[in-house]
C-alpha cells in the first residue's frame, strides 16, 4: 500500500428527516444566544420557519445571498452581523448561502451552523470563494468551516429536477476526482466510492419524484460524502475545466459539471487504474463514462457545451486557459488532448468506455 496522509475536518453532523428541529439544541450546545439566519431570497419562508423554531435566539434573517459571493454581499453580510451583534450565523440554502457564511467567518469570529438545501457539499470544506470585479478568487482557511451541519432531506424535496439533477452530478464530480487525487488515501477513496453509488442511484429518483424522502436521503448522504472528500483531497482536470468555463463564459456551475464529467472520466480512467476499479464497483459496470453520460441525460437538460451556448471557437480559449499553468492530473495534459475532450463535450458525442 502507498504511504498517505489522512486529515479530516472537526465537525458535528446531524442527518435525517426533521433534523432542522434540533437547531435550538445545537445553539444551546454552542452557547449561542443571538443567531442571524443567512439565506437567499427564495428561502425566506423556510428561514422564517427556522426563526420560529429558535424563538428569541433569532436576531434576524439576512436574505440577500447572491451567487458566487460578490464582495459587496460579503461586506453587507458582515455589516449585518456586527449591526445585530450576532454570536452565531445559521446559513440556510445551497452553496451560495454557505459561501456567504464562510465569507463572514473569514473576518468575524462567529460559529456557523449550516442547513444545506442542495447537494453542493460546500459545508464540508474549508474552501472559500469571493467574487470581485468579475473574478472569483478561492482559497482555504480553517476558520470558515461550519461547526455544525444539519442535513434534512425534507428540505431538498423542493428542489426542481433541473436544479437537483445537475447538483447531484456536481457532487459526483467531487467523488470521481477524489479517487485519482494526487493525495488520495484509502479512507477517502472508500467514501468517494460510496458517494458515487449513492448519487448514481438517487439521481433518477430525485429528478422523477422529488417528494420521495428515501431518494432525497440517499442523495443528501452522497452529497455529504462528496463534500467530505472535496474538503480532504485535491481535485484535478475536471474542476479546472469547469472553473475556466464558469469563470470565462459564465456557464451555470452545476450544469457545467454535469456535462463535462463523463468526458473527463473518459480522458482520465486509463491513466488511473486504482480509481477505475473503484468507479467500476461504484457504478456496477466497466462502462464508466457512458454511464455518467446516461445519468446526465436522465436529468432531461443540456448534455453538450453547445447546448449551454458556447461557440466552437471558445473551445480554443478554454483549452489554452486550462493548460497554461501546471497542476496535477493522472493523465498528462496537452492542449491538443484537452481541445479534443472539449470538442467531444461540445458536440455531446457519447464518451467511451
Ligand atoms: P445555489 O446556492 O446558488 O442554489 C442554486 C439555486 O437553487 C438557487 O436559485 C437557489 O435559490 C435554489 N435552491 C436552493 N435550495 C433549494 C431548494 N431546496 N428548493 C428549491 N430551490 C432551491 O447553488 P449551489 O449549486 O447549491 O452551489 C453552487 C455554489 O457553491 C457555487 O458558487 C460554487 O462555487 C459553490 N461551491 C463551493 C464549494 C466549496 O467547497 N467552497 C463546494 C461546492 C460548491
Amino acid at each position: 500500500m502507498q504511504a498517505f496522509v489522512f486529515q479530516i475536518a472537526p465537525m458535528r453532523v446531524l442527518f435525517g428527516a426533521g433534523s432542522r428541529e434540533r437547531l435550538g439544541a445545537e445553539l444551546e450546545t454552542l452557547g449561542a444566544q443571538r443567531a442571524l439566519i443567512i439565506t437567499d431570497p427564495s428561502k425566506v419562508d423556510l428561514s422564517s420557519d427556522l426563526a420560529d423554531l429558535i424563538g428569541s435566539r433569532c436576531v434576524g434573517v439576512y436574505d440577500q445571498v447572491a451567487p458566487h459571493v460578490p464582495i459587496e454581499t460579503a461586506e453587507a453580510g458582515r455589516a449585518e452581523v456586527r449591526r445585530t451583534n450576532a454570536d452565531c450565523c445559521i446559513t440556510v440554502g445551497g452553496g451560495s448561502s454557505t459561501g456567504l457564511g464562510k465569507a463572514i467567518a473569514m473576518e468575524i469570529d462567529v460559529p456557523i451552523i449550516t442547513v444545506p438545501t442542495t447537494y453542493a457539499g460546500s459545508e464540508m470544506t474549508s474552501i472559500w470563494g469571493l467574487t470581485q470585479d468579475g473574478t472569483k478568487r478561492t482559497g482555504r482557511n480553517p476558520k470558515v468551516l461550519p461547526k455544525v451541519v444539519l442535513y434534512d432531506p425534507e428540505l431538498t424535496a423542493t428542489l426542481p429536477p433541473q436544479v437537483a439533477g445537475p447538483s447531484c452530478m456536481n457532487a459526483m464530480a467531487h467523488c470521481v476526482e477524489a479517487l485519482y487525487a494526487e493525495n488520495a488515501n484509502p479512507v477517502m477513496s472508500l467514501l468517494a466510492k460510496e458517494g458515487i453509488s449513492s448519487l448514481a442511484e438517487s439521481l433518477p429518483k430525485v429528478v422523477r419524484d422529488p417528494a420521495n424522502l428515501e431518494g432525497q436521503s440517499q442523495a443528501l448522504y452522497g452529497a455529504w460524502l462528496a463534500g467530505l472528500v472535496l474538503g480532504s483531497v485535491g481535485m484535478a482536470l475536471h474542476h479546472k475545466l469547469c472553473h475556466v468555463l464558469g469563470g470565462t463564459f459564465n456557464t451555470p456551475h452545476a450544469e457545467t459539471h454535469a456535462i463535462v464529467l463523463p468526458y473527463v472520466a473518459a480522458f482520465n480512467v486509463e491513466a488511473a487504474p486504482e480509481a477505475r476499479k473503484y468507479l467500476e464497483a461504484a457504478l456496477g459496470t466497466p462502462k464508466i463514462a457512458s454511464t455518467l453520460r446516461q445519468l446526465c441525460e436522465a436529468i432531461g437538460g443540456p448534455v453538450s457545451l453547445k447546448a449551454l451556448g458556447l461557440g466552437e471557437t471558445d473551445l480554443d480559449t478554454v483549452a489554452e486557459a486550462a493548460t497554461q499553468a501546471a497542476y496535477y492530473n493522472p493523465r498528462k495534459i496537452t492542449t491538443e488532448g484537452i481541445r479534443q475532450l472539449l470538442e467531444d463535450a461540445y458536440h455531446g458525442t457519447m464518451p467511451q468506455p
